[in-house]
């Protein structure tokens, strides 16, 4: 690569971070640093935590994504206007940088833990296996990911009791009313029992150690497990956590019971000491269900907890800097219109991490991407011919379509937004429940390796339907010509997950 071109130095190699280093790779020097060797489709994992072919297909090692540019594995801990310090103890200058670290959430949905994509993979199967032989599932909160992660349990394993506690007064707050509605509809249809309105009072460990002993004796007092954490999880109160406004959960993680004892049912369970979806303080080591405090003051106890609230913008190695006044109090990077941090051109926040003022997509991060590839190009050619600052693309929230949002209800529907209109049933499964565009994100990165052996979602698509094939089930009063509108712009969607559109 000629030393000529100019540095790009990307922070965070998820969907903005790896579509911005492919697209300028020819035209900078380009490096990429992340804290894993992976890079992982973050919608895909609900399934994947069911579904190990699916976690296989979606994760996958920076070295089979090709038009990188030079990947570091180490975590940026100090960011400058002008350089990047690295756990590794090194210093990266650069003359152009993108933040592209995301946000942090649910250690189920992004794990910080899993270094490399085995040790991910390893993860993953072992919750699965939890969730497999729990008799209970506790899922903490209502919104996206709540929901996805609830109606996957329950499409992959029927007849396990699940509960869903949410804070808010109904489901999937982001999305208009009849869209929460729908999603309660289906999941109460499939047994899941829906609890609104409460607050999950106790917190999982480690931030609350004490926790697990704590609520396994309390709850063996009150008698709120008794012996079976079906009853007890069917019978408690519900909890409450706050009002879920984006695709995960901060500080959320799973924990379970998993001390290698007898369940008092009769069943056994594995030590996990070193799995952070899994370890939970106390209850693991008295072999009890884990147990939340909910705001009415009684208990819920279930034998797996899925947190599933809550997200941040991740950008702490800004705060206490030069940079500092660039973060906003969501801790989110301040952008311009043009996507370019306030006050410091040669820069870009892309994704999840900035405060462009829209639901939080993968998809449009990529769009993000696409356009701050476009315009870092027209900087460096006016930087390298001395003439004046290019006139830079604007960002229009939600790329200027209408607002789509998908959420999946299992592998055969779904509730979807388009603007002010609601689908249920076939279109949100045709789009995205099958096949979670997996392939497509594939295919959009140039991925080298083969995919896994397809699982039922890996490469499904949107290949018709299947048991439970429901239709259009609730458009709330939109006319025909409206609901195939939506559906229209639902597909350019889905079809700008495999490259079918952006600013190049
Ligand atoms: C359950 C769930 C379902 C979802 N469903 C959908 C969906 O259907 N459609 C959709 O479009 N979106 C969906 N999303 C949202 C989507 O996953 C995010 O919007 C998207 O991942 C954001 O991409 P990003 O590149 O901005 O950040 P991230 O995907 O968060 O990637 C950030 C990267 O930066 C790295 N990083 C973090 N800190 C540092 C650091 N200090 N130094 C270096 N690197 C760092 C991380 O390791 C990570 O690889 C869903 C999210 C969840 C959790």
């Amino acid at each position: 690569m000629p030393a000529d071109k100019p540095r790009l130095l990307i922070l965070g190699g998820g969907p903005a971070g790896v579509i911005l280093a492919q697209r300028c790779c020819s035209s900078f020097v380009v490096t990429l640093v992340d804290p894993k060797e992976y890079f992982e489709i973050t919608w895909a994992t609900p399934r994947g935590l069911m579904d190990p072919r699916v976690a296989a297909a979606a994760a996958i090692n920076y070295w089979d994504i090709p038009d990188l540019g030079r990947v570091i594995q180490a975590r940026v801990t100090q960011l400058t206007s002008q350089s990047a310090l690295l756990s590794s103890g090194d210093t990266i200058s650069f003359d152009f940088a993108a933040v592209c670290s995301g946000s942090s959430t649910s250690e189920l949905f992004k794990s910080a833990a899993a270094t490399s994509r085995g040790q991910r993979l390893a993860e993953m199967k072992e919750l699965q296996g939890e969730i497999r032989s729990a008799k209970s599932v506790l899922v903490v909160g209502g919104g996206p990911s709540g929901v996805e992660m609830a109606a996957e349990i329950v499409d992959a394993f029927a007849g396990k009791a699940v509960t869903l506690v949410h804070g808010g007064k109904r489901l999937l707050a982001e999305l208009p009313p009849r869209a929460g509605a729908a999603a309660q509809r289906w999941l109460e249809a499939h047994h899941v029992k829906v609890m609104l309105g409460r607050r999950v009072e106790s917190k999982p460990p480690p931030d609350d150690p004490s926790l697990g002993a704590t609520s396994a004796t309390g709850t063996t007092a009150t008698g709120t497990h008794s012996g079976s954490a079906h009853t007890a999880v069917g019978g408690a109160v519900a909890a409450a956590v706050p009002d879920e406004r984006s695709w995960s959960g901060a500080g959320s993680y799973a924990h379970s019971h998993a001390a290698a004892a007898s369940h008092p049912d009769g069943g056994h369970h594995t030590h996990h000491a070193h799995n952070p979806l899994l370890d939970s303080a106390g209850a693991a080591a008295a072999g009890l269900p884990s147990v939340v405090r909910l705001s009415d003051g009684s208990s819920l106890a279930a034998d797996v907890v899925l947190w599933c609230t809550g997200s941040r913008p991740a950008a702490a190695f800004m705060a206490g800097g030069e940079l500092a006044g660039c973060l906003d109090e969501r801790g989110a990077v301040k952008v311009l219109p043009s996507l370019q941090v306030e006050g410091h051109p040669h820069m870009f926040a892309l994704g999840d991490v900035n405060n462009v003022p829209e639901t939080k997509l993968g998809f449009l991060a990529a769009k993000q991407a696409e356009l701050a590839a476009a315009s870092l190009q027209a900087l460096a050619r006016a930087k390298a011919a001395g003439g004046p600052a290019p006139k830079l693309q604007r960002w229009k929230p939600n790329g200027g379509t209408l607002a789509v949002m998908m959420v999946t209800l299992g592998r055969d529907d779904g509730v979807m937004r388009a603007g002010g209109l609601v689908f249920s049933g076939c279109v949100p499964a045709l789009i995205k429940s099958r096949g979670l565009f997996v392939q497509k994100y594939r295919k959009l990165l140039k991925v080298n390796a083969p995919g896994p052996a397809p699982g039922a979602a890996g490469a499904a698509g949107a290949s018709g339907l299947g048991r439970g094939a429901v239709g259009v089930a609730a458009v709330a009063g939109a006319p025909v010509g409206a609901v195939q509108a939506a559906a229209e712009v639902a597909q350019a969607v889905a079809a700008g997950c495999d490259g079918g559109s952006g600013s190049r």
